[in-house]
């Protein structure tokens, strides 16, 4: 006992002299440490009743003020405000898992290597990191087929990302994007979207996974679709219900979220019907922030996830808080 006294002490005389001959403080630094530049795995866990739904990081983009048609007065005050904040359009792509204890279900799969740059096409690595494999998923519910949604469905050499998936998309949507009679006739802005959608598809329909719906179809236990058209012809969204709390998976009902919540009458330039995507944006947003329901919107901030507020006359976003719903329920016991 009395010999480690000692020696601690030695060394602490030790470390005084060797700080002295620095000439360091004791709150100085001893080394540089490098930067780490990674982020943390992208996923984020809610629960929503009995489902646990994760948020999948795809990747992010930057929303070009040009995409959007407003009246003169709104985009001016847009330019005004991206003049304060460069960063106002910044939006992620995201996926979301929900696991109903019963069947594990994916809606929307980011963009693969289908949308270009180096941005996206994280969400197979997040949906690892998260502790499930590809192979798992059961269902992949499509709310639309923009390349931003499903290029992660299929590899560039016609893979199925999902082997064992059965893939669902409203009838309209597939007819519309898999038809090269409206392909042919369609802008040639719009091409890269018929292209992608094209390639996409045929492996699962050669498998048999590709599946189409139409009306109120019954798919999965709890959920039921919305239709969102306007945006694209067969826009669908997907709500699912448990223990009387309700998750609406939106699709691109929001893109520019610090701008369209507060001018729901803003389009965007990849809106197919411009009338009809402000027409349908102006009946949900009232009714979610009435019902309060959970709103998972894949170009939100990450984790694209949260609420909405009736602020003025338009709306505020009421992003989720980052906390672990399970553990605080389970000390609350
Ligand atoms: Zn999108």
């Amino acid at each position: 006992m009395k010999k480690l006294k000692r020696n601690s002490m030695r060394f602490a005389a030790a470390l005084l002299v060797a700080l002295a001959s620095f000439g360091a403080g004791p709150t100085a630094a001893l080394a540089a440490a490098p930067q780490h530049h990674d982020q943390v795995p992208g996923f984020y866990r809610l629960r929503v009743g009995d489902l646990e739904v994760t948020a999948l990081y795809d990747g992010f983009g930057v929303f070009d003020q040009h995409w959007l048609n407003g009246t003169k007065a709104t985009m001016d005050s847009v330019v005004k405000a991206l003049h304060e904040d460069p960063r106002m359009l910044d939006e992620a792509v995201a996926g979301f898992l929900v696991n109903t204890g019963k069947q594990l279900i994916l809606v929307d799969a980011g963009a693969g290597t289908w949308w270009g740059g180096g941005t996206l096409g994280r969400l197979a690595a997040s949906l690892r990191s998260a502790g499930y494999t590809p192979e798992e998923v059961d269902i992949v519910l499509l709310t639309h087929l923009h390349s931003d949604h499903v290029g992660g469905l299929t590899t560039q050499d016609g893979k199925r990302v999902f082997p064992n998936a059965d893939v669902y998309v409203a009838k309209a949507e597939s007819d519309f994007w898999l038809s090269p009679e409206i392909a042919a006739k369609a802008p040639k802005d719009a091409q890269p979207f018929f292209q992608s959608a094209q390639a996409i598809a045929p492996p699962y329909i050669k498998a048999g996974k590709w599946h189409t719906f139409s009306g109120s179809a019954q798919i999965v236990d709890g959920m039921h679709l919305v239709p969102l058209p306007g945006h694209t012809p067969g826009h669908t969204g997907y709500e699912f219900s448990s223990k009387g709390q309700k998750i609406l998976f939106l699709g691109d009902i929001v893109h520019a979220v610090r701008v369209q919540l507060r001018h729901p009458e803003v389009t965007v330039a990849f809106d197919i019907d411009q009338t009809e995507a402000a027409a349908t944006r102006k009946q949900l947003l009232p009714k979610l922030a009435r019902e309060d329901v959970w709103i998972a919107g894949p170009h939100m901030s990450f984790p694209c996830l949260g609420r909405l507020r009736k602020e003025g006359s338009g709306y505020s976003w009421a992003p989720v808080v980052f906390t672990d719903q399970w553990e605080q329920e389970a000390a609350r016991r």
